[in-house]
Order: structure tokens, then C-alpha cells, then sequence
């Protein structure tokens, strides 16, 4: 586990929230609050590791640094949460937040893991045409506090036999759009004062913000997934409008010279969109564009959206796709809707459904 102390590239702390704050902070608090420096790592275990909720429940701190804490600082905000569950065992939080905004995540359990699909911002202003999510439009960015308040959420829905192995960021909003407040979320989910997850088990999906994806990179080890759906500018412009920005060749180009750890692999994710993006000529293309570097493609069903004239692929077409990607020594899996009886699948996210009062 890695004690990131990091970053000077964050703002200045300015939440009164224990979740929000990083050891260095907290050190700096505890400090003018006239007490030991290794108090800090002390509370946030606490608040980290034991899920404290409040400043009571420490109580192997003296009891004038409790009641400075108490006076000044909070946990977490008061979030409450629905659940959906679906048949194939995914399960759909919807979180509101003390605003009363709504986010949603999504426990995903397979054979061997227990996925967490956490939202990084309300609502998302990337606008891609296939998605749930970018019809809210942006309503606003997510604090740590709230990104790791999922992960609480989730704990809590969790069966006896079950613990979140993996945490992606591939729920609702663009997590790079939301860089300093990400960044800070990594820094308490992956440091040893934090929660202690390794940044293996950590993916963070973009539509491809190229100067956040360099940042990100080189600041912290995690899995990075590039939304890429399609092989020319001129589609990709219409399904993901960020390529007008960030064309392709930029895109990729800056994908070839990302500081990759050893042994790893950028997924690029492809929604397969029947008549769209699904022909052999298209596979053909991605298995070029992507040939100079070190990828692998996770195709997806396309999930489909009221009012949308798109269509999922078939699988049989889907198969084809994959099998011209195989044959080029591409590795390609195809993802598999979980979730879809309850909008819980990729781009299905949108918080339309509210919670009962
Ligand atoms: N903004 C980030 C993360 C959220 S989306 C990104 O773009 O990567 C997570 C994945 O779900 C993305 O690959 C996205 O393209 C995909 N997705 C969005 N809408 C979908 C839909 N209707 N069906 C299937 N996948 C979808």
C-alpha cells in the first residue's frame, strides 16, 4: 500500500468534512488543536477503516480533542439510500445526497468478484448520444465525501458472504471532469491512512479528456478505460461530441505515451450499436487504430434507451466483431448486461426514480 501524501496539484482543503480530507490535512488539524500528530492516522482509521459515523465513537481520543472535533468537523453528510435488486443479483443504490440530489451506483457480483460501479458527478455534461445519463445535463460535481459515501452505501447492502473487490468509475458523470476531487478520492481509497484498496482493483473509465488522462496517470497506478465506440472522427464526433475536441489521433496518440505500469493495458470500451459501428470494415479499422498500442477492447451491448432510434448489435454480430479483433492478436471480451431489469446497466443511469419519502 502506498502512503500518498500527494498532491500539490489539489485546492486547499476547505471542507469541514473528516471524509474529504487527506492525512497531511488532518495532521495540520490536529496539530492546531494543540494535540499529536499521530492522532490524525488514529481518527481516520476511524473514519476509514471502522466506518465511524461519529466523533463519539472514538474513544481512545482524549476527550477535549472529541469535543474540539464535535464542535467543528463532521462525517460524511446524512445520505440515504434505495435499492433496487434485479434477478441476475445486481443491485442498484439510489443515494441522495443532503441537497437532495440523486446519484446512483451499482453492486455488481460475478463468480469471483464483487464490482462497484460509483458515479462521480450528478448528471454528466459530456453529451454522448447513447447514454442515459448525459440527458440530465450536468447538475453538478461530486465532493470525496459523496463519491466515497457509496462505498459506505454499498458495505451496507452487502450479503454476509460478499466484500467489494473492485470499484470502477463508470457510473453516472465523466470522473476527469471532475479531476481534483477524483484524485482526492483515490488518494483516501488507495493510502494506507485511507481505506487501504489497491489501485489494481481501481478503474477509472474517461471519454477520453486527453491532458486529465496524462495527469492521471502519472499521479496515481489505477486502471484507466477510454470510451472509444467508434473508429472515424466523423462518427465519433456525432456519438461522443468531446472528439470534436479531441480528435481520434489525439486521443490515441496520447493513449500510445501514457506511463502504463509494466505488463499493463488501456480497455478501450465499444458500444455496439446495431448499423452504426458494428461492421467487419469497422472492426477492421480498430484493430489498426489500436495495433500501436498497448490495449484490449471490452465490447458492450448496447442498453437501450426510451425514445432512442438505436439498436444493440445482435450477438451474433457482436461475435463477429470480437472474432476479426482475436484474429489480429487484439484481446477482446464482450461485457454482459447486468442489471437490465432494473436500469441498473451501462448508460442506464439516470436518476428519474426517487426515493420514497
Ligand atoms: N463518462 C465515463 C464513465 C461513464 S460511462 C465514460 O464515458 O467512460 C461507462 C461506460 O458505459 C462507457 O463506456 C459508456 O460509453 C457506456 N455506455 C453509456 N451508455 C450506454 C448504453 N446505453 N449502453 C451500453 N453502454 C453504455
Amino acid at each position: 500500500m502506498n502512503d500518498n501524501r500527494q498532491t500539490s496539484a489539489e485546492p486547499a482543503p476547505t471542507s469541514a468534512d473528516f471524509r474529504d480530507l487527506t492525512l497531511d490535512e488532518v495532521e495540520q488539524l490536529v496539530a492546531s488543536a494543540g494535540d499529536r500528530a499521530y492522532r490524525a492516522r488514529q481518527i481516520l482509521h476511524w473514519v476509514h477503516a471502522r466506518g465511524a459515523e461519529s466523533f463519539d465513537e472514538m474513544r481512545d481520543l482524549p476527550a477535549a480533542l472529541r469535543s474540539y472535533l464535535k464542535q467543528n468537523f463532521t462525517i460524511g453528510h446524512p445520505v440515504s439510500s434505495f435499492v433496487s435488486s434485479s434477478t441476475d443479483g445486481t443491485r442498484k443504490l439510489l443515494i441522495r445526497l443532503d441537497d437532495a440530489e440523486e446519484i446512483e451506483s451499482v453492486i455488481i457480483p460475478t463468480e469471483k468478484r464483487v464490482t462497484l460501479c460509483m458515479s462521480s458527478q450528478v448528471g454528466c455534461a459530456m453529451a454522448c448520444e447513447f447514454c442515459a445519463t448525459a440527458r440530465m445535463g450536468l447538475h453538478r460535481n461530486l465532493t470525496s465525501s459523496e463519491m466515497l459515501a457509496q462505498i459506505f452505501a454499498a458495505r451496507r447492502e452487502l450479503n454476509a458472504d460478499e466484500e467489494l473487490t473492485n470499484y470502477v468509475f463508470m457510473g453516472m458523470g465523466e470522473p476527469l471532469a471532475n479531476y481534483p476531487r477524483l484524485i482526492r478520492t483515490l488518494a483516501i481509497m488507495t493510502s494506507d491512512w485511507g481505506m487501504g484498496i489497491s489501485p489494481r482493483r481501481i478503474t477509472v473509465s474517461t471519454v477520453g479528456l486527453v491532458p486529465m488522462m496524462e495527469r492521471l496517470l502519472n499521479e496515481t497506478p489505477v486502471n484507466l478505460a477510454v470510451s472509444l465506440h467508434a473508429t472515424t472522427n466523423e462518427l465519433r464526433d456525432r456519438l461522443a461530441p468531446i472528439n470534436q475536441r479531441y480528435p481520434l489521433e489525439v486521443l490515441l496518440d496520447a493513449c500510445r505515451n501514457l506511463p502504463l505500469k509494466r505488463r499493463s493495458r488501456i480497455t478501450f470500451e465499444y458500444v455496439m450499436l446495431a448499423g452504426v459501428n458494428d461492421s467487419i470494415a469497422d472492426a477492421r479499422r480498430l484493430l489498426k487504430l489500436l495495433a500501436p498500442l498497448r490495449g484490449k477492447v471490452n465490447l458492450i451491448f448496447y442498453n437501450p434507451m426510451e425514445g432512442s432510434p438505436l439498436r444493440s448489435s445482435s450477438r451474433a454480430a457482436v461475435e463477429a466483431f470480437q472474432a476479426i479483433l482475436k484474429n489480429g492478436n487484439l484481446t477482446a471480451t464482450i461485457r454482459e448486461s447486468r442489471g437490465l431489469d432494473i436500469a441498473a446497466a451501462c448508460g442506464q443511469l439516470y436518476a428519474e426514480q426517487h426515493i420514497p419519502a
